[in-house]
């Protein structure tokens, strides 16, 4: 509720509310600022609980501040919301620059939840005591920004939230170095990189070594600040921070400065020019430009190093800063002064010097009032010493005493030049003096910060060696899973590449025993077939008792004779009969008859040539198909054959054959009629008196 309504206006409000919506919170809590904070918030429809207010002409505004009424305060809430809605008006005033305000009512959220002390509200109150030490921090308040960022810490560890620790130790490390404790600031930053080594967090480890860079470039361990800073500078660069990278390499360029090594130093900087000028703060790149400036100052490239002081000069007027603006007119002085170019040497020193007076800044006065000395020194004694009396009062309350002893020195180079040698010596013994009281601070400080250093190195030799160790643990884990990785996939590569191998293998055989079986099988029922038709072919043609041929072959063959040459007239038909051949088999019996009949086959084949046909035509009766052959030839044929059956001896037996032969050139018109012309003969033989060769005439 706004501040114009009343207390009134609140209870009415609130009634009504409560009476039409009974979900309503609200709550007040007691700043320490003396106001008082009442929150209110319709839990069902905010929506609607805006219109019902505006209806109500109510001005209203949910979180604000009102005095709170003494009997409301024990008015029943929800933390949540309240807290929520706190939160809200505390990051506010937090963005807005009212740290003051912003604190306060970051304590009075820190308040309800240290209360609760629940898991979830502890990570929330770890939070806002960040919020409360940086509120802190923006107000340079070191102590109250320590104890807050101590307490953040604390209540981390509560939860152990690892990742919240160890940026909140590297936070608590810089307010640690703002309180001087330098050792301690060491431990605490070393302690968050410690545990960023565990963790995953790429930009809290940054910071972290942006820290530690910085603690150690305190204690003057430059080397070791470097290496942080070009970690923090890889992870930027990584990233594609523009600004993070531009802003560590000019810290980087910084140290490399320091340890006057300007060629790395200047390549540093130079980084920051190398983006485009939106994508930077200004004052980055002027940074850059200034240094650079400075550099080439050291290296005598006077105009190079104005023209790079200008433009940072330009950056310093559009962003209204007149400290850095002294620097700046300083080193442009000093590029003049090394061109011996007094008088502009002198206008920028004054020109440093004006600004110096406006800002009431006795270090920067001092700045500018040794080199006016110096350069009066060649030029009007009388205004040198005026710089240098004038230097030498502002430099009384400097921590940094050797501007002193540069005043001090300044006089004495003075007074020997005009010959007033009582007062050169005078000063000569005040600066002896103040260089002794230098040399005593310093051997102090120095011993500090050798202590510093010393344990700088051991912390940071602990965090190396904790790394290495982890880097090789997880190395040699990493090593050994690969190895066992590597083993097990050439293990089934190899079972693959066997079963692969058997599996062809065996397929192989079996494709060669199975194509085999098929082929042997083939040709076996091929062989076979071939075999049985064969057979078939020979019992289908042949007289099994004799082996000549049968009557159907002599029939097929004499059917293709008439075929083939029916008009040539040659080829004659012999039949052959044995003669009493019934009296043989009953006389020896009929396996003797047998064996005559396969002797009788047996002369029969001898005098018949290629081409020709022997076949059983029944009983004991046997024909000859003579090709291309005369009658006179067949008669002498058959003759041939009479007289050595007669003459030859079957087993024991002796038997003698009629024969009648005809020739195609007799007329006969188909094979039955050239049988029957043989028969003819073959019976006019038999009834001749047997053992006797008779051709068929056509009469
Ligand atoms: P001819 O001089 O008049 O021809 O007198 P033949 O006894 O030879 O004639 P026939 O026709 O009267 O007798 C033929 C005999 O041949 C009758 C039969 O037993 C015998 N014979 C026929 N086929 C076979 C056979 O395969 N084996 C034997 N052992 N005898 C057979
Ligand atoms: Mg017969
Ligand atoms: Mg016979």
């Amino acid at each position: 509720m706004h501040k114009k309504g009343s207390v009134r206006n609140y209870l009415l409000i609130h009634c009504m509310l409560r009476e039409h919506y009974p979900i309503v919170s609200a709550r007040y809590i007691q700043l320490d600022n003396g106001s008082d904070i009442v929150s209110v918030r319709l839990v069902s429809n905010r929506f609607f609980f805006l219109i019902f207010m505006l209806l109500l002409g109510v001005p209203l505004e949910v979180g604000a501040s009102l005095p709170a009424p003494e009997k409301q305060r024990n008015t029943t809430y929800s933390n949540a919301v309240s807290i929520e809605s706190l939160r809200e008006r505390a990051l506010a005033l937090y963005k807005k620059g009212d740290y003051k305000q912003a604190i306060s009512t970051f304590l009075a959220i820190s308040k309800i939840l240290e209360d609760q002390a629940q898991e979830a509200d502890l990570s929330t109150l770890g939070r806002t005591y960040t919020y409360i030490a940086q509120s802190y921090k923006r107000l340079k308040l070191r102590e109250e920004t320590a104890a807050f960022y101590r307490k953040a810490l604390a209540t981390y560890k509560r939860i152990d939230s690892k990742r919240n620790i160890a940026r909140t130790l590297n936070t608590l490390a810089e307010a640690e170095r703002y309180l001087g404790n330098l050792d301690t600031s060491l431990n605490l930053v070393m302690e968050s990189l410690r545990i960023h080594g565990t963790i995953d967090d790429e930009e809290g480890k940054a910071k972290a070594h942006m820290g530690a860079s910085i603690i150690l470039r305190h204690i003057e361990n430059y080397e070791l600040s470097l290496e942080h800073l070009k970690l923090a500078y890889a992870y930027f660069k990584r990233e594609n921070n523009a600004v993070g990278t531009a802003k560590t390499a000019n810290e980087i360029a910084h140290l490399y400065g320091r340890l006057a090594s300007f060629e790395e130093a200047k390549s540093f900087y130079e980084v920051a020019l190398q983006y485009p000028a939106d994508q930077l703060p200004p004052a980055t790149i002027a940074t850059a430009l200034r240094e650079l400036a400075e550099i080439e100052v050291i290296a005598s490239n006077f105009q190079k190093a104005r023209s790079y002081a200008k433009r940072a000069m330009a950056i310093y007027e559009t962003l209204n800063a007149p400290e850095k603006k002294t620097a700046v007119f300083r080193i442009i002085g000093d590029s003049y002064q090394g061109e011996d170019n007094l008088n502009q040497a002198i206008y920028n020193y004054q020109a440093s010097l004006d600004i110096a007076n406006q800002l009431d800044n006795d270090l920067f006065r001092v700045k500018a009032l040794l080199p006016v000395g110096n350069v009066y020194l060649k030029q009007d004694l009388v205004k040198s010493e005026r710089a240098f009396k004038t230097a030498l009062t502002f430099s009384k309350d400097l921590k940094n005493k050797t501007y002193r002893l540069a005043a001090l020195k300044g006089l004495r180079e003075v007074y020997t030049a005009t010959g007033q040698f009582q007062d050169a010596l005078e000063f000569a013994e005040k600066e002896l003096a103040l260089t002794e009281q230098i040399q005593s601070e310093n051997s102090d400080k120095l011993l500090e910060i050798a202590k510093a250093k010393l344990l700088s190195f051991k912390l940071e030799n602990e965090v190396e060696a904790l790394k290495e160790q982890t880097r090789l643990d997880e190395l040699e884990i990493a090593r050994k899973n690969n190895e066992i990785e590597i083993s097990r996939k050439e293990q089934q590569i190899a079972n693959l590449q066997l079963s692969k191998e058997r599996y062809a293998k065996i397929m192989l055989s079996l494709i060669v025993i199975v194509l085999v079986t098929i082929a042997l099988a083939l040709y076996r029922s091929y062989v076979t077939s071939r075999r049985k038709n064969e057979k078939l072919h020979y019992l289908a043609t042949h007289d099994s008792l004799t082996e000549c041929f049968n009557r159907r072959y002599l029939f097929d063959s004499l059917r293709s004779l008439f075929a083939q040459a029916p008009a040539s007239h040659s080829g004659c038909l012999v039949m052959i009969d044995i003669d009493h051949f019934k009296k043989i088999n009953d006389d020896f019996g009929h396996n003797v008859g047998d064996d005559a009949l396969r002797g009788v086959a047996h002369v029969l084949r001898q005098n018949i040539s290629d081409g020709d046909v022997l076949a059983r035509f029944g009983g004991e009766e046997f024909c000859m198909v003579l090709h291309n052959t005369s009658l006179e030839d067949a008669m002498a044929v058959s003759e041939k054959v009479r007289a050595q059956m007669e003459n030859h001896t079957f087993g024991k037996i002796k038997l003698t054959c009629s024969i009648g032969v005809t020739s195609l050139a007799f007329g006969a018109s188909s094979p039955t009629e050239l049988i029957e012309q043989a028969d003819k003969a073959l019976f006019f033989s038999k009834a001749n008196g047997r053992n006797q060769v008779n051709a068929y005439s056509a009469t």
